[in-house]
């Protein structure tokens, strides 16, 4: 059975035009249309609900240290629903698009996290600022989310086309993950902020923007198109990133472990933005890693493929023989039914999505160590399905050299 945010807000949501990945990758050319769970027609001008607006200043500079949302300055006009309640009649044409897009963008990968949550994220800024402001455009070459706003510039993407970043839904998705993460684990304070909570942030909203791109079912096709549906052995060979030009894809299936970034014991302050980003991989890897693992897990428990096939590549990829191991099995499988392996892959998003998500409610921001994630982790899916995927958690998380130590468990 697979779950599709589109059917689930059909008919009463509202509908607006986003691009799943950059315009110039192959196949995402043109936006799709999505529905998003606001009901139709209760969307004000901006686009604006009662959590978050979009604004078009005429003349705005990045918001920094001294100043802070609302902007109080001229704006363009705001771009209108249709009669119908939807924004999908604004498309990249209009002035109006970025905007739209952004926020459009924004509110989707809400639906996503609230399904998984089971309920609204409540932004850790409401003491102060009740809803979120967007910018679509400020003259920077970056994207920030910071108290009460989130705001993008233009510049290169990934594939080094000068484009707006309000148009890139994994910028949008990563940025929005960090204000969710906020919201969800916590602000830790100057003393107890720990760089591998840096570290954490960084790459939970790298996690976020992922499975939230996963929700598009030409990115799942994607996905699964340039790994022939073997992402168990693709990802294992350290090949998808190579293979796909999408971002999200390229940072998550990586061979970084602990040792290979800065020691997480730095004092949070001392450690570069840089190092941050690289501070996260190992963590994103291990995640990307459980997905493979749920992914294959799905395949064989819808019948899909043999189990036995997986057994055979598991031991080839033991013996380091990947290239040996005869796959055609599994491409052939693909190829004559190309629908399961969706349904595995969108079954595996979800299952890591539910457990990510009730995870990191359940920790503290405040002297975050990357094996107390661990360790809740497995508390949750033990919740969910027992002690099955046990074992597999623990070895991705091991592989990375983020352990799980026992004794930890008594102390947060
Ligand atoms: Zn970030």
């Amino acid at each position: 059975m697979r779950f599709s945010l589109n059917d689930f807000h059909r008919r009463r949501g509202t509908k607006f035009r986003l691009y799943a990945q950059s315009p110039v990758l192959e196949g995402f050319g043109e936006p799709e249309t999505v529905w998003v769970s606001s009901p139709a027609g209760s969307l004000r001008p901006g686009p604006a609900d009662g959590r978050m607006y979009a604004i078009q200043p005429l003349e705005k500079k990045p918001y920094g240290d001294e100043t802070m949302p609302p902007f109080t300055g001229f704006c363009h006009p705001a771009a209108r629903a249709s009669r119908a309640g939807h924004f999908d009649h604004i498309g990249p044409d209009d002035p109006a698009f970025a905007s739209v897009h952004m926020f459009g963008a924004v509110r989707r990968v809400l639906d996503v996290w609230e399904t998984y949550l089971g309920g609204p994220v409540h932004w850790h800024f409401n003491i102060t600022h009740p809803r979120l402001e967007m910018i679509a455009h400020v003259p920077w070459d970056n994207a920030h989310f910071g108290w009460g706003f989130m705001e993008c510039g233009e510049g290169a993407d990934d594939q080094g086309v000068e484009r707006p970043f309000a148009l890139n839904f994994d910028i949008i998705a990563h940025e929005a993950g960090h204000g969710m993460i906020f919201s969800i684990v916590g602000m830790p304070t100057p003393e107890t902020l720990t760089a591998s909570y840096r570290g954490f942030h960084e790459s939970a909203s790298d996690c976020v923007a992922m499975i939230s791109a996963l929700h598009f079912d030409r990115f799942v096709d994607h996905v699964l198109r340039v790994t022939d549906g073997n992402l168990y052995v693709e990802n294992e060979m350290n090949r998808i990133g190579e293979l796909s030009r999408t971002r999200q894809i390229r940072k998550a299936s990586n061979a970084l472990k602990l040792s290979d970034v800065i020691d997480v014991d730095t004092p949070a302050n001392d450690v570069t933005g840089k190092q941050v980003h690289k501070l996260g991989q190992p963590h994103t890897g291990a995640i990307f890693d459980i997905m493979v693992e749920f992914y294959l897990d799905r395949l064989v428990a819808n019948r899909v493929v043999e189990p036995d096939l997986i057994a055979a590549l598991r031991a080839a990829g033991r013996r380091e023989q990947f290239e040996k191991a005869d796959q055609t099995l599994f491409t052939d499988a693909f190829a004559r039914q190309p629908e399961g392996f969706r349904a595995a892959l969108c079954e595996a998003r979800d299952m890591l999505g539910l457990r990510l998500a009730e995870t990191w409610r359940r920790l503290t921001p405040h002297d975050f160590v990357f094996s107390r994630e661990v360790e809740m982790m497995l508390k949750v899916d033990a919740e969910f399905t027992g002690t099955r995927h046990r074992q597999m958690i623990l070895e991705c998380f091991e592989w990375r050299g983020i352990s799980f130590e026992e004794h930890e468990s008594s102390e947060h």
